[in-house]
């Protein structure tokens, strides 16, 4: 009689216990890891949908827009009112669209994605993910004509990107130069770019434009290149001269003093050129900068614009470098000068720059000033042309006392010697920040 009873209640207490599991609440979990909310001609979302009561049944997904709904998967996993489904399944859901082919027009819509599990409630789970579909590219409309641009030197272009939120500038070969608003015309954009010493022939600048559906215009710039080539030179190494420098820039490192002084001219170098370009990536949007720029008084010219070096040592070639600024050599310990109005972003010690002064100058364009003794400004601070910046000297990888004087774009180096000719200031940059030789400008 009493085992009866056990019974009794064990099997009530497994039919408690089941339909308790039967009548779970806990509505299915809809994950999504991907959100682009602008669709342009080609999109996916991705889901991941679990129930951890009674197992996934049905996921639908669907498109709407206005009235229109549009049904994109509806899908019943297998299972059964009285076990429901797998509960350790995660369903992975993967939605490819395509607005184009499916006749989609561009507005605002919604993805919805809808599940359902086994419970005899029927729990129910809705995700909405607004969208905004974009299948049109930018337009884009260039408002200057043929260009003369010298190799290793700079240019401007004008144009119009007729949308908003766009993402915009010059591309050439792997270096993009970011558009500004044009200081004239805000409607209009300006970008700054330049013509490396190594573009290949056929390469040239491009205006990309790339909206947040990714779509994206492009416009061939034409131009016409004024080649050149540029200066060579050997320098000998000394063992005095290598001793010093590296002592002064990697201590005391193990292993002989020329793979050291190797070290130096090639691992630091890059390193250095890739924090250069890191300094410059954001520029003012404001022109702080106009006319020419300011070289450094009664000085003679050393070494100029991508210079092709070749190092030797005891009548050895062992390396070879570019040399990407001028050197410019008065007295020791001259007074360095602004080159133009602009604000410091960098003052400090830079590897093969040694101590180093980086100027913005707005829309992308900056100076740098390196070996030098002293440094007599602060970060973030406002300079104008002419004011003193600190004096010349021998830090870094300096043999005598010099300035090292370079340009930059956006962080790529531009031959400087354009930037100090007013006469080409005026015929080739200030046309394009009036808007004079631009119809309708
Ligand atoms: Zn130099």
């Amino acid at each position: 009689m009493r085992l009866i009873w056990v019974l009794i209640i064990i099997m009530a207490g497994s039919l408690t216990g089941y339909l308790f599991t039967r009548f779970e609440r806990s509505p299915p979990v809809i994950e999504t890891r991907t959100t682009p909310i602008y669709l342009g001609t080609k999109g996916s979302h991705e889901f991941y949908v679990f129930d951890e009561g009674t197992g996934i049944e049905t996921v639908r997904v669907y498109l709407r827009k206005g009235d229109l709904v549009l049904e994109l998967l509806n899908e019943t996993y297998p299972g059964n009112m009285f076990t429901g489904a797998d509960v350790n399944i995660q369903r992975h859901i993967q939605i490819n669209l395509n607005p184009e082919e499916i006749e989609l027009p561009d507005g605002s819509a919604r993805l919805v994605i809808e599940a359902r599990d086994y419970s005899w409630f029927g729990n129910r789970s809705e995700v909405g993910i607004p969208m905004f579909i974009d299948t049109k590219a930018p337009p884009i409309s260039l408002e200057t004509g043929l260009t003369y641009v010298r190799r290793g030197g700079a240019e401007a272009v004008v144009y119009r990107v007729d949308e908003e939120n766009v993402r915009h500038g010059i591309e050439l070969g792997d270096y993009f130069f970011p558009g500004f608003p044009h200081p004239a015309d805000p409607e209009r954009s300006l970008a700054f770019y330049v013509f490396p010493p190594h573009a290949q022939p056929g390469q040239g600048p491009v205006v990309v434009a790339t909206d947040r559906a990714h779509n994206r215009s492009e416009v061939r710039v034409p131009i016409e290149v004024i080649e050149r080539s540029f200066p060579r030179d050997r320098i000998e190494l000394s063992d005095p001269f290598m001793q010093l420098k590296v002592t002064e820039l990697l201590g005391s490192p193990d292993g002989d003093l020329l793979s050291a002084y190797l070290k130096i001219n090639n691992e630091m170098r890059s390193e250095n050129a890739r924090k250069i370009r890191d300094i410059c990536r954001t520029s003012s949007e404001d022109q702080l900068w106009s006319g020419a720029f300011l070289q450094l008084p009664n000085s003679k010219v050393g070494a100029r614009f991508a210079e092709h070096r070749t190092y030797l040592y005891a009548g050895r070639t062992v390396d070879t470098q570019l040399h990407m600024g001028y050197d410019l050599a008065s007295t020791a310990h001259a007074p360095v000068l602004a080159a133009n109005d602009g604000v410091v972003i960098f003052a400090e010690p830079l590897g093969i720059y040694g101590n180093t002064v980086i100027l913005d100058h707005g829309l992308g364009l900056f100076s740098l000033y390196g070996h030098l003794s002293e440094i007599s400004i602060t970060h973030r601070e406002a300079v104008s042309r002419g004011d003193p910046l600190g004096k010349t000297g021998t830090t870094g990888l300096a043999g005598g006392d010099h300035l090292h004087f370079a340009m930059l774009i956006h962080g790529v180096f531009v031959d400087p010697l354009e930037w100090f000719d007013p006469r080409w200031i005026k015929e080739h940059i200030e046309p394009k920040l009036s808007l004079l030789l631009i119809e309708g400008g």
